[in-house]
């Protein structure tokens, strides 16, 4: 009976001790490839979640409950920003009934504002314009070089929030930071040949990546960002890429737009398919996931294999 109770006593004990676990802060990204980012950075400090897989189009999400019972139990929610989640995480954030998660909140971060932004508008706009990029283009993780201040922004937040490990965080951006400064110039020499190549895209999405390597986007499938191809448009488009001898066209992979089949077929263009984001689930990281965007940009090198 005394070494029953004994037991007892010592599995209270452990019981009343504080679960690690439980105390470390829960970080929810809105697109996987921001949550790749933050894992970086989080490493065993705090647990990372994404709203979005890279399947799904991170501007048109179903909003189903269970993203609201995350969001409830976030203590720091990330936002690309610039509209891009604006047409579905605002009902989820107010679902959540989390007051720091709602924008303004100690535990909401828009990245955007670590970024130097393409396409800031220069007037107001809003999205009943028929553009869907309203504030400035928000597809900025194409672009490798914008992930180091988005990695110190996150890592000072977080040390914000959880400040006995604050200088782990900012370590662990450090190191993402160095991968990235020996990676990217690898990158950069190996996607060399596409400097002034034009290319056609199915979404705007391409800024970024055409600022860092040099091609061009001679013309999108849709007639503006969000709006999807009309004929007329389409006859543009095919008209361009004559004109330019334009080689492939590029989408993400959650875009399967039927249309680019077509203008595929009719003027002998390879279609090249870009993973949507990170890979986060299976546990990709955001530097592997560039290692395959690049390889597949490298699929469009001249006489080069892929
Ligand atoms: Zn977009």
């Amino acid at each position: 009976m005394r070494a029953f109770l004994r037991l007892l006593l010592a599995l209270l004990a452990l019981l009343a001790l504080p679960s690690p676990a439980a105390a470390k802060p829960r970080v929810v990204a809105t697109v996987p490839s921001l949550a790749a980012v933050a894992r970086d950075v989080a490493g065993e400090d705090a647990e990372v979640s994404a709203l979005v897989l890279p399947t799904q189009d991170p501007h048109w999400v179903d909003a189903r409950p269970n993203l609201a019972l995350e969001l409830s139990r976030a203590d720091l929610l990330l936002v690309v920003g610039l509209d891009l989640e604006v047409g579905w995480l605002p009902n989820l954030q107010t679902g959540s009934r989390n007051a720091a998660i709602q924008r303004g909140g100690k535990g909401y971060l828009d990245v955007s504002q670590f970024v130097n932004l393409r396409e800031a508008p220069t007037a107001p706009v809003d999205r009943s314009q028929g553009d869907i990029h309203p504030g400035g283009n928000p597809h900025f993780l194409h672009d490798p070089r914008s992930v180091e201040a988005i990695a110190y922004g996150i890592a000072r937040k977080l040390g914000e929030l959880d400040p006995d490990h604050a200088a782990a965080y900012l370590t662990r951006a450090q190191t993402l930071a160095v991968t990235l400064a020996r990676k990217i110039p690898e990158w950069e020499a190996r996607l060399a040949p596409l400097r002034g190549m034009k290319l056609v895209a199915y979404h705007k999405s391409w800024p970024y990546a055409e600022a860092w390597l040099g091609f061009e986007i001679v013309e999108y499938v849709e007639p503006k960002p969000g709006i999807p191809p009309n004929p007329a448009h389409v006859a543009q488009v095919l008209g361009a890429m004559r004109r330019h001898g334009v080689p492939a066209i590029i989408e993400e992979a959650y875009y399967s737009d039927a249309t680019v089949e077509q203008i595929s077929e009719r003027t002998g263009a390879k279609i090249l398919r870009i993973p949507g984001g990170v890979h986060f689930v299976e546990g990709e990281t955001y530097v592997e996931h560039m290692e395959e965007f690049v390889g597949l940009l490298a699929q469009l090198v001249p006489g080069g294999a892929p």
